[in-house]
């Protein structure tokens, strides 16, 4: 079955479950006229994104690669009145587009932009005010960095989601050796006996092809 079957599957099962949505439509739309890449989670995973958060009352997010907003414009809306998500991004045109697809959602006063590069915006944040949930999806040969931080970060019980670990397979196969495939086994190889989480990856299929997510839970 190829990319395109399998984006018609997730468009049949989304439209049983995820209502048509005029403001992530706007956001991607906005996104794709500003030239950003389109390389946003896609429907089904921001959803799933939305109901993480919801499944832990999280109040406090943080985000490691805005792009647009869409996944954090997914995120946020799952935060109660008093909740807040930080997204931290590189590229500032990326910034401003999310900054106006964010207050087009209506979540301008509980999502915050830091541009700048995450890792060094990762360090800034304080150890004392820990966040619920934390999504890496940023540059990936970076992921080993922004984990570590992120174990810094989270609360304990709390959850740590990495985007893009699976990519087609390519990470298994041992004859590929690009940047982004060797920022995934540099993650996995330091996950390999790490008490301080306990973790999975959980491959995925949809629009977006074969990819997956690595869900840790911080001990
Ligand atoms: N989470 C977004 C979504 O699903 O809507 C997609 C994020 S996109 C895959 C990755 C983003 O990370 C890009 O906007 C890119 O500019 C940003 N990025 C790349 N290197 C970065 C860095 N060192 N620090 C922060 N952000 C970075």
């Amino acid at each position: 079955t190829d990319t395109q079957d399998w984006a018609r599957s997730d468009r049949y099962h989304n439209s049983f479950l995820i209502p048509e949505d005029p403001v992530l439509d706007a956001a991607l739309k906005n996104s794709a006229t500003n030239g950003l890449p389109e390389i946003a989670v896609s429907t089904a995973q921001g959803k799933y994104l939305y109901l993480q958060a919801r499944s832990i009352q999280a109040k406090r997010i943080l985000e490691v690669g805005t792009l647009g907003g869409y996944s954090t414009i997914w995120l946020g809306r799952s935060l109660p009145a008093d909740g807040e998500i930080i997204t931290l991004e590189i590229n500032s045109k990326h910034a401003k587009v999310a900054e106006e697809n964010l207050s087009n959602a209506g979540l301008s006063s509980r999502c915050k932009v830091v541009v700048g590069p995450g890792h060094e915006s990762m360090t800034k944040l304080p150890s004392e005010n820990k966040f619920d949930l934390i999504f890496i999806d940023a540059d990936k040969p970076s992921n080993l960095k922004y984990f570590i931080e992120a174990k810094r970060l989270i609360k304990k019980g709390g959850v740590i989601i990495v985007d893009n670990v699976v990519r087609f397979g390519r990470v298994a196969d041992p004859e590929q050796t690009d940047a982004n495939i060797e920022g995934v086994r540099s993650l996995l190889n330091a996950l390999k006996g790490d008490q301080d989480v306990d973790a999975t990856t959980i491959a995925t299929v949809g629009e977006k092809g074969y990819d997956g997510f690595i869900y840790a839970i911080r001990n």
